[in-house]
């Protein structure tokens, strides 16, 4: 039974913590683990997802205990294909109590929206870098912070919680180098605009464990640690170590996609999102809790990859499927 040894494999890997070990005592005891796959992920893959295929794929991920789940995103379907079913995807998945699912909002239109299609909480996505925000959403970084001001007044008055993103935190495709400063500017404003966590998103996967450290240094003075998210691409294979460092440094939020779904819109064939399945292996190992049960998130990475035709991005779920 190649399911039963699947998660007794899995389950040999999770150790219990080691309260003595001082490597792991600066560790968070319990992480939250933000699902973008639906959204961040989807939207980067080229074929375009059947409405009750990314339905089965949220209800799959409330099912494995996945806390917050980024549903869709309220843009024009002119420019985002991948997303015109949002209405129909927000009436059509199953809600599971204490499970929340943001939806990204780029200006007060789609916040209005999205609060008409049932969304209790929105994320707003601003850049750290001027030529990325030019090329990406037409407009200065300045520009953008103005226009995210009136969706976090107008949900404020409405009583929704609004995620801030910022991304090239540690690098750009245009720019290249990104400074810190810039980053935490860009964070406190979203900060102060009322957002109440602010993801920091290497959107490249540029970043090292040793820009990761400078970065984070810089953007705590301005942003508390608990506030701070961070959300790590794997194209040059240092998401984990990335996302290892951030923890040590006291940030206890991650965001990661299913199968590892998105791919690399800057570079063909290269990974992007670190995957879920390969976050939770390695939270589990060092014996932090997430809630997230990932033989499940495994089953939804399978799911999804059947119905994309497109293989999973994930190392632990090959390595798994090989057993
Ligand atoms: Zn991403």
């Amino acid at each position: 039974n190649s399911g039963l040894r699947k998660s007794f494999m899995l389950n040999t890997f999770c150790s219990k913590r080691n309260v003595g070990s001082s490597a792991w005592k600066a560790l968070p005891e319990r992480v939250k683990i933000v699902e973008v796959g639906p959204r961040d992920g989807l939207q980067n893959e080229k074929t375009v997802v059947p409405t009750e295929v990314k339905i089965h794929l949220i209800d799959m991920l409330s099912e494995a205990g996945l806390p917050v789940i980024e549903a869709t995103s309220f843009v024009s379907p002119k420019w985002v294909p991948q997303m015109a079913d949002q209405v129909e995807v927000m009436k059509g998945i199953r809600r599971r109590p204490g499970v929340a699912y943001p939806v990204l909002t780029p200006n007060l239109k789609g916040f209005q929206e999205a609060v008409k299609a049932g969304a209790a909480e929105v994320a707003i996505f601003g850049a750290a870098s001027e030529l990325f925000s030019k090329k990406n959403i037409n407009c200065s970084v300045e520009e953008s912070l103005q226009r995210f001001e009136e969706v976090t007044k107008a949900a404020k008055e409405a009583g929704v919680p609004v995620r801030g993103y910022v991304s090239c935190v540690l690098g750009c495709p245009y720019e290249g180098k990104v400074s810190p400063d810039k980053v935490a500017q860009v964070a406190k404003r979203l900060y102060s605009m009322g957002c109440y966590e602010i993801s920091l998103g290497d959107t490249t996967g540029v970043g090292t464990p040793g820009g990761m450290t400078e970065m984070l240094e810089v953007v705590s003075r301005e942003v508390p640690v608990t506030a701070l998210a961070v959300h790590c691409h794997d194209t040059y294979g240092q998401a984990l170590a990335n996302i290892l460092i951030a923890l040590q440094m006291g940030v206890s939020v991650v965001d990661s996609s299913v199968a590892g779904l998105g791919g690399c819109p800057y570079a063909q064939g290269a990974s992007g999102n670190v995957a879920t399945e390969d976050v939770v292996y390695m939270l589990h190992g060092l014996g932090i809790q997430t809630g997230v049960d990932l033989t499940k998130v495994m089953d939804a990475g399978a799911f999804i990859c059947r119905s994309l035709n497109r293989k999973t991005s994930s190392k632990v779920a090959q390595a798994s499927c090989k057993l």
